[in-house]
């Protein structure tokens, strides 16, 4: 089955995504480090605690450690701290101004953002895609899981996997935003660990290769 007939069949399915969950581009960049090994619900709890603090003025001023407690229902508060810091100091260089960093080419965005302590590719990637409107397919686990289950081979490295997909799906922002919020979708309602299949709308197509990857 072809990566786009996924996508429509998906997209049928659940409908617009209209990803990320955030109010504001930075408030995304943020909840893209606070996600990490944790569930979103805590990020929410974390997020919620900010209250009207959440900008990169406010990130910078304050102690690490008064950081850190905000943060703490996202769990590993005191690393999560040092990364936040370490993110909205290179928001520093373009003055916190979005604009100006989406003015910069995607790949010199990603290189500086994977340059950033704790950036990893998965985080990179979905601040690119979801705050700089940079489209790059972002590999998760549940990426992983349910283009093996359906028959794909899986390359090992993040960016071996990125960059098939990206051979094969237009890049435009629109489909990548909306792709991988379908992708979390989808293996939330179907294709979890252990996959419930009926109802399923890949069903038809899916070779059903149900060994975890
Ligand atoms: S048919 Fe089953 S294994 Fe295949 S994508 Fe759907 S839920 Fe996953």
């Amino acid at each position: 089955m072809k990566l786009m007939e996924i996508y429509n069949l998906l997209l049928k399915a659940y409908g617009k995504r209209n990803w990320w969950p955030a109010k504001t581009p930075f408030e995304m960049m943020i909840g893209a480090i606070l996600t990490q090994n944790t569930a979103w619900t805590n990020v929410e709890k974390a997020i919620s605690n900010f209250g009207d603090r959440l900008s990169p003025e406010f990130i910078d001023a304050v102690s690490k450690e008064e950081l850190a407690e905000i943060i703490r229902p996202s769990g590993y508060y005191n690393q999560k701290a040092n990364r936040l810091k370490a993110i909205t100091e290179w928001f520093k260089k373009y003055s916190y101004d979005i604009k100006k960093a989406r003015q910069v080419d995607g790949k010199v965005l990603r290189k500086e953002l994977l340059d950033v302590k704790g950036v990893g590719k998965e985080t990179a990637d979905s601040i690119l895609t979801y705050a700089l409107d940079k489209p790059f397919f972002i590999v998760d686990t549940y990426t992983r899981r349910i283009l093996y289950r359906i028959g794909y081979d899986i390359p090992k490295g993040y960016d071996e996997l990125r960059l098939k997909i990206e051979e094969n799906v237009p890049r435009d922002l629109y489909i990548y935003n909306e792709f991988h919020a379908l992708i979390v979708e989808h293996a939330k309602n179907h294709c979890k660990k252990v996959p419930n299949c009926e109802g399923c709308p890949l069903d038809a197509k899916c070779q059903k290769r149900i060994i975890d990857k």
